[in-house]
C-alpha cells in the first residue's frame, strides 16, 4: 500500500517544479496560445475545410496571409486581430492549407473545390479595412456554420458556442483597442463593428435556423 502512496506525494512535489517551467511572462505577453482551445480548434479545422471545399487559390491566401508583409509579426495584422485567438486559429488554417502538398497520382492536385471569383482579390487587397476584412470574413463565416451543421451541434450546444464566440469577440474587442493606442500603422482605420470575422459566427447562429 505504501508505494502508490509514496508515488503520488513524489508527482505532488514535481508538479509545482513542472510548472516552474512555464514560459517567462515576457514571452507569454508575445505568444498567443489558442492551440488548445476547443472553440479555437473548431474554428481552425471549420476554415480548412472550407478551404479545401470550395478549392480557394493560393493568390486569394496569399492576400489574406499578409505574402506581401515583410514583417513576420505584421501578416497577420491585415485582415486579423493580432493575438486575438480565433483570428490566430484562422489565420494559421489559410497558412496551413496554403503549405498543403499535392496529392500523390493526381497529376498535381492539391485541393478538391473549383476555386473563387478572382474578383475578391480587388476587394481583399482594398485599403478600406471593412472592405477587406469583410471580404475575407465572406468565406470564413459560412464555413463557420457549415461544420456546426455538419457536427449536428444541439440546441443547447449551440447557446453555449454562441456565449463563448462572444466572449473571444470581447477579448478581440479589447486587445484592438489597445492596438489602436500603439499606432504602430496598422488597425488605426478599424473603426467599425465585427473586426474578429471568426467571432462575428455568434450573430450568424443567431439567426434562423440555427
Ligand atoms: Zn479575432
Amino acid at each position: 500500500m505504501k508505494s502508490p502512496l509514496i508515488a503520488l506525494m513524489t508527482l505532488g512535489l514535481c508538479l509545482p517544479l513542472l510548472a516552474q517551467n512555464k514560459p517567462k511572462p515576457d514571452a507569454a505577453k508575445r505568444n498567443v496560445e489558442w492551440q488548445k482551445e476547443e472553440m479555437c480548434q473548431f474554428v481552425f479545422f471549420a476554415v480548412l475545410e472550407g478551404l479545401y471545399r470550395d478549392g480557394i487559390q493560393n493568390e486569394i491566401v496569399d492576400a489574406i496571409i499578409g505574402e506581401k508583409i515583410l514583417k513576420k509579426d505584421d501578416k497577420v495584422k491585415t485582415h486579423f486581430v493580432f493575438r486575438c485567438k480565433l483570428c490566430h486559429a484562422t489565420y494559421e488554417a489559410f497558412r496551413t492549407y496554403r503549405n498543403r502538398p499535392a496529392f500523390m497520382q493526381t497529376k498535381g492536385a492539391t485541393t478538391f473545390g473549383k476555386g473563387s471569383d478572382l474578383k475578391l482579390l480587388k476587394k481583399l487587397g482594398s485599403k478600406d479595412a471593412r472592405t477587406r476584412i469583410y471580404a475575407m470574413g465572406a468565406l470564413v463565416r459560412p464555413w463557420i456554420m457549415h461544420r456546426i451543421k455538419e457536427t449536428r451541434k444541439t440546441p443547447e450546444e449551440k447557446t453555449a458556442m454562441k456565449k463563448q464566440f462572444s466572449k473571444y469577440a470581447q477579448e478581440g474587442a479589447n486587445l484592438l483597442k489597445t492596438h489602436k493606442r500603439a499606432k504602430d500603422g496598422f488597425y488605426l482605420d478599424w473603426s467599425f463593428y465585427g473586426s474578429c470575422q471568426a467571432c462575428e459566427a455568434a450573430k450568424d447562429l443567431g439567426k434562423a435556423g440555427f
